[in-house]
């Protein structure tokens, strides 16, 4: 028991639906209302004052990084009140984590051995190629990203091989149910899992195994989950299936916040939740505790403009604020500058604060190659969060080793990497590369030309497949990569550049140091549910974001408004909105009009920068 303080850094609001802990509870509430603290504090009231068993609680949440916070939360709470529970935790994590969890420990009433692999994206992918060529389909035809998002969106949807193939129409279809059947042999044999099989047996098991079913349903007495705007149909059902004995199920969510359609989310069951659970207690948070009240303006001003949800009003005590600072740079090199110098300048004014108190969020990973130049250049310290660096990823290295090859055929290391890409492909590349390495000499070829070359002989972008997100952004970046080939005349200056910087990425670097003060970069997707006081959001710039795609679809746009009023709600004190007027983008040189969403914001809001940076 606790001294009874546990709940007095709360609001009434968020005391009463802290305090409603039995049967279900929906909690709507807008950004940085504290509906993730709401939910910390809850376990935390269940375990110091209710007595519940913290093995008896179960918290899903969406990133692993956001269940790091949300563990050390309730350490931290659970500290300052009790130290005796402190080594007791509930389990708090993603719906990954915890379905494998399960499995681990009672899979084997539906085949699946404790051991079993997990196989990341990548693995899929090759396995998905191995079916093909095993059962003789022609891949121009059956594109193997396009085969395997089409398995993944099935089993998101809880359709198993077998009831596809009772659904299926038409030759594409059909085949597609083939693969889907010998795929799901090849893991078994395998003794693998993929991600999507995680959640689909998962479900399995609780609708084949009763006793199973009962133990997790008796086990989990209270089920918390954060994020329910971004739950796909088979972690909805998953959600149900475990509250389903005690029916003490807590979800708290924004409809405004849902920015992960692509992957199967459907914020609409957020809005059913109410159906699900007639005699559910409902709450709202309207008080925002982290950003000032021009940065609340600005993003409502944005995302009002969606009609297909419920926008829902927030006010803060903070009126006012530093207005919001906008700034046309001349191209991405200058914006990049810009940030850096605010930053320096940031810093110098103001001794409180750290590096780790700013954050650049942009649209595509693509995006981070040149800050990351820059911050390297200048020396001040980053993270990258939730992506493999510029000139780690993969399909940037594999592009990189074909290049090389042309340079030098006896690259062991370039000549592995392009070898496992098939060994057929290779013999062909390699007979090119032997004719075109004089090519390159007699016309003095530009490193562009090469690399076009040297993409269009291997027929590298067929592994890749515009209709899926992923790929498109493994596609982006290789046009990214373009961009930088652009700036060098011949080959070797290009890759010696590249292995400079490649270089700087020393491992005592404190860009690879998680804990160090460091500034943080990401996408706008990869910041959901975090919170900074400076944030910079660059390439505000039509094309970019909202993203080409987008602009011709209203409910994608109303996504892409929904995934600026997460970026924006973000800050805490102080937003930067950066563009270019000429931006080196995908290979080109494009003029993109700023953004409609910083033509949204009431101009009163704004204040144009007119620095010169260079
Ligand atoms: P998001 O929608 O972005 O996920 P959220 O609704 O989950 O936001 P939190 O992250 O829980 O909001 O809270 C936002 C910030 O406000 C946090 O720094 C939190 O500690 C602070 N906060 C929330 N409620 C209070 C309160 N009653 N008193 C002081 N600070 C608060
Ligand atoms: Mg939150």
């Amino acid at each position: 028991m606790t001294d009874g303080t546990l709940l007095n850094s709360l609001n009434p609001a968020q005391k009463k639906a802290v305090l409603a802990t039995d049967g279900p509870i929906l909690i709507l509430a807008g950004a940085g209302s504290g509906k993730t603290r709401v939910l910390t504090y809850k376990v935390a009231y269940l375990i110091l004052e209710k007595e519940i068993p913290a093995g008896n609680i179960l918290m899903v949440t969406f990133t692993n990084k956001a269940a790091g916070e949300m563990k050390d939360r309730i350490t931290s709470l659970l500290k300052k009140s009790d130290d005796r529970h402190v080594s007791d935790l509930p389990f708090a994590g993603t719906f990954h984590s915890l379905c494998a969890r399960i499995l681990r420990r009672h899979g084997r009433a539906i085949g699946i051995t404790p051991d079993f692999l997990i196989y990341d994206s990548q693995d899929t992918k090759d396995a998905i190629k191995e079916v093909l060529e095993n059962l003789g389909l022609d891949q121009k035809r059956f594109h193997p990203p396009a085969v395997t998002s089409n398995i993944s969106q099935a089993k998101n949807e809880l359709i198993s091989a077998i009831e596809y193939q009772q659904i299926a129409r038409g030759y594409f279809q059909e085949n597609i149910v083939k693969v889907y059947i010998e795929y799901q042999k090849l893991l078994r044999e395998s003794n693998a899992l993929d991600f999507d099989d995680l959640l689909f047996f998962t479900v399995e098991l609780f609708r084949k195994d009763k006793e199973t079913a009962g133990y997790y349903q008796n086990l989990f007495k209270y089920v918390l989950v954060d994020e329910y705007q971004d739950t796909n149909h088979a972690q909805y059902e998953l959600t149900r299936l475990l509250s389903k004995r005690w029916r003490n199920i807590c979800v708290v969510g924004d409809a405004s916040q849902s920015i992960y359609a692509w992957r199967g989310a459907d914020f609409r069951n957020i809005l059913r939740f109410k159906e699900d659970f007639p005699d559910c207690k409902v709450f709202h948070l309207e008080q925002n505790y982290r950003s000032t009240q021009t940065i609340l303006s600005a993003a409502y001003s944005i995302v009002s403009r969606n009609n297909s949800h419920p926008i829902l009003k927030l006010w803060t005590e903070k009126s006012g604020g530093e207005l919001i600072t906008s700034f046309q740079a001349r191209n991405e090199q200058e914006e990049a500058l810009f940030v850096i110098g605010k930053i320096t300048e940031s810093k110098y004014k103001n001794s409180h604060l750290h590096f780790s108190d700013f954050a650049v969020l942009y649209r595509t990973n693509a995006q981070s190659r040149v800050l990351e130049e820059a911050l390297l250049h200048t020396g001040l310290p980053y993270i990258l969060v939730g992506g493999v660096r510029f000139y780690e990823r993969k399909e940037i290295k594999d592009v990189l080793s074909y290049l090389r090859l042309l340079i030098n055929p006896k690259d062991s290391i370039s000549y592995r990497r392009i070898e496992k890409l098939g060994k057929k492909k290779m013999a062909r590349f390699m007979d090119f590369a032997g004719n075109f390495r004089s090519e390159i000499k007699k016309n003095n070829l530009s490193s562009l030309e090469v690399m076009d070359k040297a993409l269009q002989e291997s027929s590298y972008l067929d592994l890749y497949d515009k209709n899926n997100e992923e790929d498109l952004y493994r596609l982006e970046n290789i046009k990214e990569l373009r961009s930088v080939a652009s700036q060098f005349p011949n080959l070797n200056n290009f890759l010696e550049n590249v292995a400079l910087v490649e270089q700087e990425y020393l491992p005592d670097r404190p860009a690879n140091d998680n804990k160090k003060d460091a500034i943080t970069l990401m996408t706008l997707h990869a910041a959901k549910g975090l919170e900074f006081r400076n944030i910079f959001m660059v390439g505000m710039e039509e094309g970019l974001f909202p993203h080409a795609r987008s602009i011709m679809e209203p409910m994608e746009l109303e996504e892409e408004r929904r995934l600026c009023y997460v970026g924006i709600t973000r800050a805490m004190d102080k937003l930067y909105l950066t563009y270019t007027s000429r931006r080196l983008y995908f290979g080109q040189r494009s003029t993109n009009p700023v953004s409609r969403f910083l033509l949204d914001i009431p101009q009163d809001l704004v204040q144009q920068s007119t620095e010169q940076v260079i």
